[in-house]
């Protein structure tokens, strides 16, 4: 079986990976992740602390 459907990368416009596909690189698969994620739901900046234990003693 031959596969002559060699897409672009979404991200870079690159040849695709054929182990990476669609994408040509790890690097633009997890650009694309990040991208689909925030689109998703808000990632906090910065997230708080979540045990601030303070000793008086
Ligand atoms: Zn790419």
């Amino acid at each position: 079986m031959t596969e002559q459907t060699a897409r672009p990368c979404p991200i870079c416009k690159r040849p695709e990976d054929a182990r990476l596909r669609p994408f040509c690189s790890k690097r633009c698969a997890d650009v694309d992740l990040s991208r689909w994620l925030k689109g998703s739901y808000a990632i906090p900046a910065e997230e708080a602390v979540p045990d601030v234990i303070e000793d008086d003693q």
